[in-house]
Formats: C-alpha cells, structure tokens, sequence
C-alpha cells in the first residue's frame, strides 16, 4: 500500500532551464563583467569549474560557495530573481500534483539549495501541496546519491520503502539509489525509450497518473 510520492523538483516538476539561467548564464555574467571577459568565455570557464567537482559532491549545489570562489558580489537572491520568469512548471506538473495530493501524502526531495527549493515552489505556487519539501543538501548535508538520504527521508516520514514512489529526471539519484532500497522508482526520461536500460521509465509526468 503506497502512502507517500517522493518528487524530485528541476527537471521533474520545474523546467530545468531555470537553474540553467542561473547557473549558466547568470554566474558567468557576473564574472564577465568583473573580469572583463566576452560572456561565452567566462562560461567556458565556469562550466568547466562546476564539472571539476561534478554533481554528486555538495559543492556543486552550493551557491554562496561559488560566488565566493570566483570573488562575485552579487547576493544569491538577487541572481535568483533575476531569472524568476524562467521558473516554469512542466507540463502535466500541477495537474499531477493535484491529482495525487487527494491521495497520497506528497513530500519534495531535491538536491537543489534551499533557497532555489523555496523560490521555485514560491513562484509556481505549489508550497501548499506538499506535507514535506527536503534540499538534501542544505537540510541533510548530503547528495541524494547517497542511500542515506532516504533512509533518513524515509525515518521522518515513518514509513517502509514499499509505502514509497519517488519520481525524478536523474537516472542514479531519482531511481537507481532509491529502487536499491525498495522504493518504487520512476525515471522521468524527457528523451523517450532508452533501449535495453533496466529502470522503470516514463517519459512524462502524467504516465505516473497511469501506473499509480
Ligand atoms: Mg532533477
């Protein structure tokens, strides 16, 4: 008996490109003009800074650990609302969301900072739908690779790895870690049909209104 659906939140409920903007345009903006660098020069750069740490170490998602790494001024929350028109919500999120919330206890599991979780959920206006919203590295200083994650996830909750789903667009994090531990775990693969790799996928959000 299924009893919480865990989501993921960038690229599984909000567009992606929001955290693209950020990430990838506004800090290398920054950095541009302090150091006076064509743009696509300074995000050359950036980009290969990020990847010479990569996403399952904590600093990645650490924004104020960036901005002090390349000596930015500019505060974390202003860079977020610059680019707030660009949090949208996938399609089929908000019908989803309200679907199961008549069913289900529904909880976020991001990776994303803190205060991107906020802002997106702010902006979209979906903070109301959620019992729990967990940034596991902000909240639990911890990468969602990490099995320990949702073991803690799942203590809090007070509920068996079979009373859970969890839905996400990372292949590792949003299902090969949680389905190691009997999670019912949905890979939302925008690409559609990756032959021969054994994970439950859907290719959409409103699949999981079909499975579920
Ligand atoms: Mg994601």
């Amino acid at each position: 008996m299924k009893k919480v659906i865990s989501f993921d939140l960038d690229g599984t409920l909000v567009d992606a490109r929001y955290g693209d903007m950020v990430w990838n345009a506004g800090i290398p903006s920054e950095y541009a003009k302090k150091y006076g660098m064509a743009f696509e020069e300074a995000r050359a750069f950036i980009r290969a800074q990020y990847e010479s740490v990569g996403d399952g170490d904590i600093t990645w998602y650490e924004i104020e650990h960036w901005l002090e790494r390349f000596s930015l001024d500019v505060a974390p929350a202003e860079l977020l609302d610059r680019y707030a028109e660009h949090i949208v919500l996938l399609p089929g999120a908000r019908e989803v969301v309200g679907t199961l919330g008549d069913r289900y206890t529904l909880v976020i599991a991001s990776n994303a900072a803190r205060i991107f979780v906020e802002k997106e959920l702010g902006e979209t206006g979906l903070s109301g739908c959620f019992s729990r919203v967990v940034s596991a590295t902000s909240d639990y200083g911890m990468v969602k690779k990490q099995e320990g994650f949702f073991l803690r996830l799942l203590a809090e909750l007070g509920v068996l790895p079979h009373e859970v789903v969890h839905v996400g667009d990372h292949a590792l994090f949003d299902h090969d870690v949680p389905s190691g531990l009997g999670i019912e775990s949905y890979y939302l693969d925008g690409r559609d049909g990756q032959g021969g790799v054994p994970r439950r996928t859907i290719s959409g959000l409103k699949d999981l209104l079909e499975v579920l």
